[in-house]
């Protein structure tokens, strides 16, 4: 947009669907009175950079290229706005999937900017300050309102710390909304970057946890990382095994699979909530919802305040995502990697190997 003021930054995207992502350079606005300007240290791989980038979502979220993915951020502020209260340059700061919403509608006022209609996305979403679409944080920076950023508890390795952004609410989030605790039997399923966060929240509320994966070298991990037990799930006796005993399964699956095979595993009044986001739709069961008065919903990240809250929960108990740290160099190849579940357990790039670029 004409008038405002900006920077040429380096950044990784994509020119199209079938594209690998390569060094480029994207605008962001000069802070204005609200912003906080970030210097961006590490940034998470998530499976929904994967699914943008290669235009999976298309039906209900298209991609406009170039993307720029990146919503798991952590990095420390440079600059802020004069209206910025809560941050100073030198300050640790966090942004995760979303950096703007109207704050006036009544998802906002209550706390869900993650539900707000005019929710703008940390990537893909129309950019109202500089026009285009947002980028993420696969880049040297960020410009986000402050509304939008977060404290860093200061005893968290940084690395490990940036998963938490949206891995990290996005299983905390329904964990809370149903009320999950000691006493309860609780599974997940699909051990990758929302999976085992899944997996460390479950054991810190106190439930008895059992993974469900289709890697069975996992499974000494499932146990290290907080399971009691561990399934596999291609293995129909040992699912069997487990039939009509779950309070709660959280599934974080991110592609096809069968989701009655995990409703069957609900106690009556039992709930399966799907984080995971599978291009296509998932045939579900009318049956195995009815004659056990199960219910099955879904969960989309979480608002700031409960943003805030996980981090602050994380400090308390020491949780990180256990992760690989990559030179942004290697993204590509931890896209493949994901694409064949061989991830332990999310893709933390360094953001330190885009100067060289
Ligand atoms: P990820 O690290 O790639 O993990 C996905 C795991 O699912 C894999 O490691 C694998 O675990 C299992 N899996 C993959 N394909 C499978 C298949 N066909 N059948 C059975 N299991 C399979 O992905 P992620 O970053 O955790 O994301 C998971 C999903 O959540 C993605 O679809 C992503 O877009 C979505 N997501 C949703 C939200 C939200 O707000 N709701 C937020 C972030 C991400 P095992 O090896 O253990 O089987
Ligand atoms: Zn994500």
């Amino acid at each position: 947009m004409k008038g405002k003021s900006m920077n040429k930054v380096k950044a990784y995207s994509a020119a199209s669907a079938t594209s690998a992502l390569a060094h480029s350079s994207i605008p962001r606005r000069d802070p204005e009175a609200t912003d906080v300007q970030i210097e961006i240290l590490f940034c998470g791989i998530c499976h929904s950079d994967l699914h943008a980038a290669r235009n999976e979502w298309s039906e209900f979220m298209p991609t406009v290229y170039p993307i720029v993915p990146g919503h798991e951020i952590v990095g420390r502020v440079t600059k802020i706005g004069s209206a910025v209260k809560n941050f100073k340059p030198g300050d640790l700061a966090a942004v995760g999937c979303l950096v703007d919403s109207d704050g006036t509608c009544p998802e906002c006022r209550a706390g869900f900017e993650n539900f707000c209609p005019n929710m703008v996305l940390t990537f893909n979403s129309p950019d109202k300050h500089l026009g285009g679409v947002t980028y993420g944080g696969y880049s040297e920076s960020i410009v986000v309102d402050q509304r939008f950023v977060l404290h860093v508890p200061s005893n968290l390795p940084l690395a490990g710390t940036a998963p938490l952004l949206c891995a990290g609410i996005t299983t905390y989030s329904p964990l809370r909304r149903w009320k999950v605790g000691k006493g309860q039997k609780v599974g997940v399923v699909g051990l990758g970057g929302l999976g085992h966060m899944g997996v460390k929240f479950a054991h810190a509320l106190g439930a008895h946890v059992v993974v469900f994966t289709t890697s069975p070298n996992k499974k000494e991990d499932a146990l290290r990382l907080g399971a009691h037990e561990v399934v596999v799930s291609r293995n129909a006796d040992e699912m069997q095994k487990h039939n009509e005993s779950f309070d709660f399964i959280l599934d974080a699956v991110s592609g096809d699979h069968d989701i009655n095979a995990y409703i069957n595993l609900l106690r009556r009044d039992g709930n399966l909530t799907i984080v995971g986001a599978p291009p296509r739709p998932l045939g579900v069961s009318a049956l195995s919802l009815i004659m056990r008065r199960r219910s099955f919903s879904g969960s989309n990240i979480g608002g700031i305040a409960e943003t805030q809250e996980m981090l602050n929960f994380c400090g308390q108990h020491n949780i990180t995502a256990d992760v690989e740290v990559i030179p942004i160099q290697k993204v590509n190849e931890a896209y493949e990697r994901l694409l064949k579940s061989d991830v332990k357990y999310r893709f933390s790039i360094d953001m330190a190997s885009l100067k060289s670029e």
